[in-house]
């Protein structure tokens, strides 16, 4: 832009820059930029998601940020880590708006694969954890880890990250890449960052787009009765059972719920807890209606 100022020889150019954004299908071609940009010394930053992007994917890419210079994001909605049944066909999607949020964050390059390119004909490797994936989550949705550790083992392999960085409320699922990092020797730091909510404490999540107003209303208690838990346990409660019977009274309360699991236990090995002694791991998963929604706060006694 040019700006004239009256009869004057004064000339001001402002320069308007709109970064553009990569957006890369294959795995080939992720590979080679990768791999240009670590040999130009840039520190690779990654964000994997499945899309739909919200608040709290966003505040993924800005803790990215700070760790790197290249921040690349995945959006790939995987197939391996949906059961039978499950939303996978359903799970909500629009490219173009993600593409948008994502270019304004700053990010570097976008990869979103076709199915087809992640899982080519004949696919039969995948990487399977021993323990974690027997808690929580796990026991309902029983391939569901497998398929997250395949897919992060393959987008690690394909995006070549120093640094990749995961949210807090998929709680497990941190865990189990923290664990995968260090059991496959992968040389990636891997970051968790804070649980980001809506205003009254629902959790975003891309599957709250499915809930109706009355099922937004009954989604919230996910969020009380962990901070009903939380007000228990910091004025003397030690008995986990009574914080699970509370939290449950609380969420049946509510129409169309149905509790899938709510849990009291170790942080780290996620073995339930009865005495609460130490900080554990309050977490638990809700339908409602048809939406499963996941919650967890960490309790100090
Ligand atoms: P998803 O697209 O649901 O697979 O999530 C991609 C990443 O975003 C995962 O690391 C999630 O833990 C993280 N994430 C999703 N929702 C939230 C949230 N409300 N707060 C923080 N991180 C989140």
């Amino acid at each position: 832009m040019t700006f004239h100022h009256c009869c004057s020889t004064f000339t001001l150019q402002i320069k308007i820059e709109v970064r553009a954004i990569e957006i890369i299908h294959t795995a080939k071609e992720m590979q080679a930029r990768s791999d240009r940009n670590r040999r130009e010394g840039k520190t690779i930053v990654f964000v994997p998601t499945m899309g739909y992007l919200h608040e709290g994917h966003l505040s993924l890419m800005r803790t990215g940020l700070r760790h790197g210079d290249d921040l690349v994001v995945s959006i790939f909605v995987n197939p391996t880590q949906f059961g039978p049944g499950e939303d996978l066909d359903a799970y909500p999607r629009d490219m173009d708006r993600d593409l948008e949020l994502a270019r304004k964050e700053g990010v570097a390059a976008v990869f979103a694969p076709h199915a087809k390119e992640i899982y080519s004909r004949g696919y039969q490797t995948y990487v399977a954890l021993k323990k974690l994936p027997g808690h929580l989550c796990g026991i309902s949705r029983p391939i569901h880890f497998r398929g997250v550790a395949t897919v992060c083992t393959k987008l690690f392999n394909i995006v070549k990250p120093h640094v990749a960085v995961f949210g807090r409320k998929d709680y497990q699922q941190l865990l189990v890449i923290r664990r995968m990092v260090q059991d496959l020797n992968f040389d990636i730091t891997i970051i968790g960052a804070p649980i980001v909510r809506e205003s009254d404490g629902l959790a975003m999540s891309s599957r709250n787009t499915y809930l109706t107003p009355e099922q937004r209303i009954s989604a919230l208690t996910l969020y009380t009765s962990l901070q009903n838990a939380r007000g228990r346990v910091e004025s003397g409660e030690k008995d986990a059972a009574e914080i699970i019977a509370a939290a449950s009274e609380l969420i049946m309360s509510r129409p169309e719920t149905a509790i899938d699991y709510i849990a009291v236990c170790d942080p780290e090995t996620l073995d339930d807890v009865t005495t609460i002694e130490q900080p554990v791991l309050m977490a638990l998963a809700v339908k409602v209606g048809t939406t499963r929604l996941i919650d967890n706060m960490i309790l100090t006694p």
